[in-house]
């Protein structure tokens, strides 16, 4: 199962990140929190949510969380 990172940097608008570890727009390594390993967005997003309130999937890699939801 592919691994799921947020992002730790918070957007303007109090947005998370969650990123696909294959992502191109991945933040730097001290920059992100692995999530763990889940089979798609939703899982990750439901896991990052335990710990932000604020969060969502990552435009460019998580067409699968968007289209799920
Ligand atoms: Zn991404």
């Amino acid at each position: 199962m592919p691994g799921y990172c947020i992002n730790q940097d918070v957007q303007p608008n109090g947005d998370r990140e969650i990123h696909h570890e294959d992502c191109s727009e991945l933040p730097p390594r001290y920059d992100r929190l692995y999530l763990g390993d889940f089979s798609c967005h939703n899982g990750a997003l439901r896991e990052a949510e335990k710990y932000f309130p604020q969060c969502k999937g990552c435009p460019l890699c998580a067409r699968d969380y968007r289209t799920n939801r």
